[in-house]
Protein backbone atom coordinates (compact mmCIF):
# COMPACT_ATOMS: atom_id res chain seq x y z
CA UNK A 1 0.00 0.00 0.00
CA UNK A 2 1.06 3.35 -0.87
CA UNK A 3 1.63 6.81 1.43
CA UNK A 4 -1.40 7.99 0.11
CA UNK A 5 -3.46 4.52 1.33
CA UNK A 6 -1.68 4.29 4.62
CA UNK A 7 -2.36 8.16 5.37
CA UNK A 8 -6.46 7.43 4.18
CA UNK A 9 -6.02 4.05 6.34
CA UNK A 10 -5.04 6.06 9.38
CA UNK A 11 -7.28 9.33 8.95
CA UNK A 12 -10.37 6.14 8.46
CA UNK A 13 -8.82 5.00 12.08
CA UNK A 14 -9.27 8.41 13.25
CA UNK A 15 -13.02 9.10 12.33
CA UNK A 16 -13.82 5.23 13.49
CA UNK A 17 -12.30 6.13 16.63
CA UNK A 18 -14.52 9.38 16.77
CA UNK A 19 -18.42 7.33 15.91
CA UNK A 20 -17.41 4.66 18.28
CA UNK A 21 -17.04 7.44 20.92
CA UNK A 22 -19.75 8.85 20.30
CA UNK A 23 -22.13 5.83 20.07
CA UNK A 24 -20.87 4.83 23.67
CA UNK A 25 -21.50 8.23 25.38
CA UNK A 26 -24.80 8.12 23.68
CA UNK A 27 -25.28 5.00 25.98
CA UNK A 28 -25.14 7.51 29.07
CA UNK A 29 -28.38 9.07 27.75
CA UNK A 30 -30.55 5.80 27.04
CA UNK A 31 -29.29 1.93 26.96
CA UNK A 32 -31.61 0.27 24.11
CA UNK A 33 -31.52 -1.92 21.64
CA UNK A 34 -31.22 1.37 19.22
CA UNK A 35 -27.94 2.85 20.80
CA UNK A 36 -26.32 -0.93 21.95
CA UNK A 37 -26.92 -1.61 17.96
CA UNK A 38 -24.95 1.27 17.24
CA UNK A 39 -22.26 0.81 19.75
CA UNK A 40 -22.27 -2.36 17.84
CA UNK A 41 -21.55 -1.35 14.16
CA UNK A 42 -19.39 1.09 15.48
CA UNK A 43 -16.50 -1.70 17.45
CA UNK A 44 -16.97 -3.96 14.14
CA UNK A 45 -15.87 -0.29 12.52
CA UNK A 46 -13.13 0.24 14.60
CA UNK A 47 -12.51 -3.43 14.60
CA UNK A 48 -11.84 -3.50 10.29
CA UNK A 49 -9.91 -0.14 10.66
CA UNK A 50 -7.51 -2.20 13.42
CA UNK A 51 -7.19 -4.81 11.34
CA UNK A 52 -6.39 -2.95 8.41
CA UNK A 53 -3.68 -0.97 10.08
CA UNK A 54 -2.46 -4.14 11.74
CA UNK A 55 -1.80 -5.63 8.05
CA UNK A 56 0.06 -2.68 7.21
CA UNK A 57 2.19 -2.45 10.30
CA UNK A 58 2.86 -5.77 11.51
CA UNK A 59 5.20 -4.08 13.82
CA UNK A 60 2.15 -2.43 15.55
CA UNK A 61 0.17 -5.72 15.35
CA UNK A 62 3.02 -7.74 17.23
CA UNK A 63 3.91 -4.77 20.07
CA UNK A 64 -0.09 -4.63 20.92
CA UNK A 65 -0.14 -8.17 21.81
CA UNK A 66 3.36 -7.87 23.73
CA UNK A 67 1.21 -4.61 25.54
CA UNK A 68 -1.90 -6.97 26.01
CA UNK A 69 -0.33 -9.88 27.84
CA UNK A 70 1.29 -7.49 30.44
CA UNK A 71 -1.44 -5.22 31.09
CA UNK A 72 -3.85 -8.10 31.56
CA UNK A 73 -0.78 -9.64 33.84
CA UNK A 74 -0.62 -6.46 35.41
CA UNK A 75 -4.53 -6.35 36.09
CA UNK A 76 -4.49 -9.73 37.07
CA UNK A 77 -2.10 -8.86 39.52
CA UNK A 78 -4.10 -5.93 41.06
CA UNK A 79 -7.02 -7.70 41.14
CA UNK A 80 -5.14 -10.32 43.21
CA UNK A 81 -4.39 -7.32 45.73
CA UNK A 82 -7.91 -6.77 46.24
MG1 LIG B 1 -18.54 3.94 11.82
Amino acid sequence: MGKMGEDAQFKMLIEECAELIVAVAKLGRAKNGNTLLNVAEEVADVEICLAQVKQMYPFIAEQAEHEKVVKYARLEQLLEKR
